[in-house]
């Protein structure tokens, strides 16, 4: 069985992960694996909790940012972040996710977003900087731990 993405060049955007099948809204593209927890953020952690940060095995931290991505994110499991899509995914169509699905701040990436999505926000944030539209728009599909930390209501003074 073929994994249905593989890793090659975007025009503009070095690397990126791109569907080499077809996938349908709701299908899972690529499963998690957590290689390692880490002790902090950086520029390839994948925020699992409230505080705590890990490192993805595999193709999943080549996946890049879109302000109109076409991945969500689902907890599976091992506690690893499963990419599903959120739309119908063509074969050669870039595999994209919003960083915002998984992070609540963003501390390591350029401030200014080259996603070239018509939906871009202009500056790469995290959930918190999200609308309350967007953040609507994409439920279901980001991590849990978000909404709980909004739920707690201490978005300001979160690290
Ligand atoms: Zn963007």
């Amino acid at each position: 069985m073929t994994t249905g993405f593989e890793l090659r060049e975007t025009s503009g955007k070095g690397e990126g992960i791109f569907a080499t099948k077809s996938f349908k809204v709701g299908d899972i593209v690529m499963t998690g694996v957590i290689e390692k927890m880490l002790n902090g953020n950086h520029s390839h952690a994948s925020q699992v909790g409230e505080n705590e940060y890990a490192l993805h095995a595999g193709l999943i931290i080549k996946v890049n940012h879109s302000c109109g991505p076409n991945c969500g994110i689902s907890i599976n499991v091992t506690g690893a972040h499963d990419f599903v899509a959120m739309n119908d995914i063509s074969v050669n169509e870039e595999i994209t996710f919003d960083y915002a699905m998984r992070n609540y701040k963003i501390d390591y990436f350029p401030v200014k977003c080259m996603c070239g999505s018509i939906k871009c926000r202009d500056k790469v944030t995290g959930w918190q900087g999200l609308s309350s539209e967007k953040k609507r728009e994409y439920e279901g599909f980001v991590a849990l731990y978000l909404l709980e930390i909004d739920k707690a209501g201490y978005s300001q003074d979160i690290k």
